[in-house]
């Protein structure tokens, strides 16, 4: 490695960083970069600029969108009394796809592991208080894995231990079975996800 360009070592380290990807898949990747067209990319570049550049998170929801609020929080047609919370931007985009759901959303970017230093602050989890106002069903969506479930225990607590006009009459229901144990929402089929959000239940 020590014998390669500068800037070659820096983009495997770059591409070394990211989920999935070893070393030898980084130097692949960058040596197939090495080979396409100069505008491929400059194009390639300007993506990635803008991919931070160019969104910004809803700061009701918290999923990446272009405006603030996003459309989803924007749309008055949607059911505003039931509230669908998640752990992260792609598990809702998998919920609004089965179609099946016309509430809002809440995006936590994560659940609580506490093995990875992630508590409960490091999420958007405290701020569920101020989206709890014309809410009458809060759905907890988080991963059937052993931390989403204690990030849905989390949540149901503290939900209920907010002062009474926010939880009184608020219904906690969790997502049903159908997706199995330890799987991500992410990647449930629209069926499955139709089938676990219908026979959720009362926590
Ligand atoms: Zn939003």
């Amino acid at each position: 490695m020590q014998t390669l360009p500068k800037a070659v070592r820096q983009l495997v380290e770059s591409f070394e960083r990211l989920p999935g990807i070893g070393p030898k898949s980084a130097q692949r990747l960058v040596f197939y970069l090495l080979h396409t067209p100069e505008a491929y990319l400059d194009d390639f570049a300007q993506r990635l600029t803008a991919l931070k550049r160019d969104t910004v998170l809803c700061s009701h929801c918290h999923h990446i969108s272009e405006i603030d609020p996003c459309p989803i929080c924007s749309d008055q047609t949607r059911d505003q009394t039931v509230l669908c919370v998640v752990e992260q931007p792609l598990d809702l985009i998998a919920i609004e796809s089965s179609g099946t759901f016309h509430g809002l959303y809440h995006v936590l970017h994560g659940s609580i592991a506490p093995l990875s230093n992630i508590g409960p602050d490091q999420l958007f989890l405290y701020d569920l208080k101020s989206r709890l106002g014309n809410v009458t069903e809060m759905i907890l969506a988080t991963n059937p894995t052993m931390e989403g479930e204690a990030t849905a225990l989390f949540i149901r607590e503290y939900v209920q231990s907010l002062p009474s006009d926010l939880s009184a009459s608020l219904k906690i229901t969790r997502i049903g079975h159908g997706i199995p144990i330890g799987a991500d929402i992410e990647y449930a089929d629209s069926v499955t996800l139709k089938r676990a959000l219908e026979g959720r239940r009362a926590v």
